[in-house]
């Protein structure tokens, strides 16, 4: 029997915000995967989530007892493009439930069918990006760093239709919420204050509780989620991450890594990488994700000044600006301690991490292992890195000030990876998946939920794509 203790705040508190809503009903549900470790923290039993009335509710198709389910309203700027409406189009909020820790999380998924968010979107998902989110977000979560979690992939017996005919899936995924910048939008554009005031003390009673009731309450929500949001910028940028689409509807103010759509990492260095087709002028390039983070809190700032100065919403624009400019020093530090910890040292300056990523660029050297073999050097042998820099003149000098700080060499490894989810790789697993074949994509996982530990027979899935795969594409399609 599945019973599941729903507890659906999001439905109580924010009306207005969402519209009640059933999934498509689906021809044949099945599971894909199950993520068990997480159903056991959520308090959900493995074995019901695999029962019929399981895989209905993780495929959208039936609902359980207490289940709210929902489609969230939210606005957001596209590539700097404003949209007053565009909320889940592809997606519902099933409810949310207390896990093990007494933690709020939402329960959501995606591909459940067409709602009134649609816009002319067939509200479905393929397999490919199903599992494409289920390999990113594992890896993310392994590698410490806060995302949403794939609870389940499932299929529905449905062929969906992209460039290529897909095979029909849901993804069930876990947040700690999936409030963004473009919720807050959604009223502001409405010029709907009261309820933006409504959403503004939810979100921090929700993710921010130290602040219940203080003065000055929402000034200092926004610093904290400025300082979530340059935490998060940090780490991405220290795994070499490329989000890819970092519209306000897809910045969460959990902090968390949301939205798995055309994502990917970097193999060679290089500040200018960018995956998504659709994105033509290089915005949401690796290396403008600080500046691209803090245009979209700028546009949080924006909401919240009328909360901050209700009689005059302008005269708390000082106050907002301010918090942005401390939001860049925040981030460089942030930087700094991230790559001190990667280059094994505690005395860290920008001249030192930028020496060596500049050679890293001007190498086009695969940045992920790169540091691994940096790690090889602190034990004493720098064979592998100086080959692995083709030799790069500078590397001499640039080692010798590097080991005259190096000072906590033991723990280099275990902050740099050996396994991401390498693009060619998780390709290699999808297209597999979508003849029938799940073994890649589970080896692949399995490597990328262990991604410090140097494994036996994995040596394939630690190095770049083969020169001649070509530059890689991803697509916004789920
Ligand atoms: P995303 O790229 O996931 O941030 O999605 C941006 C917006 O497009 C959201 O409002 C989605 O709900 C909507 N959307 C994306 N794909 C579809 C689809 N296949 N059907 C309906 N809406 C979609
Ligand atoms: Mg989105």
């Amino acid at each position: 029997m599945l019973t599941i203790a729903f507890d659906n705040s999001y439905a109580r508190d924010l009306e207005g915000l969402y519209l009640p809503w059933q999934g498509a009903v689906v021809p044949d549900p099945a599971m894909v995967w199950l993520n068990e470790g997480l159903a056991e923290e959520l308090g959900l039993d493995p074995e019901a989530l695999r029962s019929p009335e399981g895989v209905a509710m993780l495929a959208g198709s039936a609902m359980p007892e207490g289940a709210a389910p929902l489609a969230m309203a939210y606005a957001g700027h596209q590539f700097g493009g404003f949209s007053p409406q565009l909320g889940d189009g592809r997606a519902l909020l099933v409810g949310e439930v207390l896990n093990r820790q007494g933690q709020r999380r939402d329960i959501h998924l995606k591909g459940s069918g067409k709602t009134p968010f649609s816009r002319g979107g067939d509200g479905k998902a393929g397999l490919g990006p199903v599992l494409r989110e289920v390999l990113i977000g594992e890896a993310m979560h392994a590698l410490g760093i806060p995302t949403t979690r794939a609870l389940a992939a499932t299929t529905t017996g449905e062929t969906v239709w992209r460039e290529k005919p897909q095979i029909g899936s849901v993804l069930a995924r876990v947040a700690d919420s999936h409030l963004r910048v473009g919720t807050f939008q959604f009223f502001y554009a409405r010029q709907e204050t009261a309820r933006l005031r409504q959403l503004a003390d939810y979100t921090i009673a929700r993710h921010y509780p130290e602040l219940v009731g203080t003065d000055d309450r929402y000034l200092a929500f926004y610093h904290a989620v400025i300082a979530r949001q340059m935490a998060l910028i940090a780490q991405w940028v220290g795994v070499g991450f490329v989000h890819g689409v970092m519209n306000t509807d897809n910045c969460a103010i959990s902090g968390e890594t949301i939205d798995y759509g055309p994502c990917a990492f970097i193999d060679a260095h290089d500040p200018a990488s960018v995956f998504s087709s659709i994105d033509t002028q290089g915005r949401y390039a690796f290396g403008n994700q600080p500046v691209l983070a803090r245009w979209n809190l700028a546009r949080l700032g924006e909401t919240l000044m009328t909360l901050i100065a209700p009689e005059d919403p302008q005269q708390a624009l000082p106050e907002v600006q301010s918090a942005l400019e401390a939001a860049e020093i925040r981030y460089d530090t942030l930087r700094r301690k991230k790559f001190g910890a990667k280059l094994g040292v505690s005395e860290v300056d920008d001249a030192l991490i930028d020496g060596f990523l500049n050679m890293l660029t001007a190498q086009s050297a695969d940045f992920t292992l790169a540091f691994r073999k940096l790690g090889q050097a602190a034990r004493g042998d720098d064979a592998p890195l100086i080959a692995h820099l083709n030799d790069d003149p500078r590397l001499f000098a640039w080692l010798e000030t590097w080991r005259a700080r190096l000072d906590a060499a033991d723990k280099m490894d275990a902050v740099n990876p050996i396994y991401i989810p390498r693009n060619h790789r998780v390709e290699e697993a999808l297209s597999a998946a979508q003849t029938g074949d799940l073994a890649p994509f589970l080896r692949l996982l399995s490597a990328v939920s262990d991604p410090f530990t140097k494994r036996e027979g994995f040596e394939d899935l630690e190095g770049p794509a083969p020169a001649g795969w070509g530059d890689y594409v991803t697509y916004c399609g789920t």
